[in-house]
């Protein structure tokens, strides 16, 4: 699994890093910050569900 974000999309509503903080950040300006390109096996379904709690469709996972 690989994950990428558009900032330009974000709306910096910050779903995905309360959810998965440990991959998903935001900067000073609330636009997401990615920490994990890759992330392991065992947060798949995580991903895939901050992905889904994105508002504004930010989030792409190429499986
Ligand atoms: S949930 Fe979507 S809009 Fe909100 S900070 Fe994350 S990527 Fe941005």
């Amino acid at each position: 699994m690989r994950i990428s974000t558009d900032s330009d999309k974000c709306v910096g509503a910050g779903q995905c890093a309360m959810f998965l903080p440990d991959v998903f950040d935001q900067g000073d300006d609330g636009v997401v910050v990615l920490l994990q390109e890759q992330p392991s096996e065992g947060k798949r379904q995580d991903v895939r569900t901050a992905a889904a709690l994105c508002p504004s469709n930010s989030i792409r996972i190429v499986e």
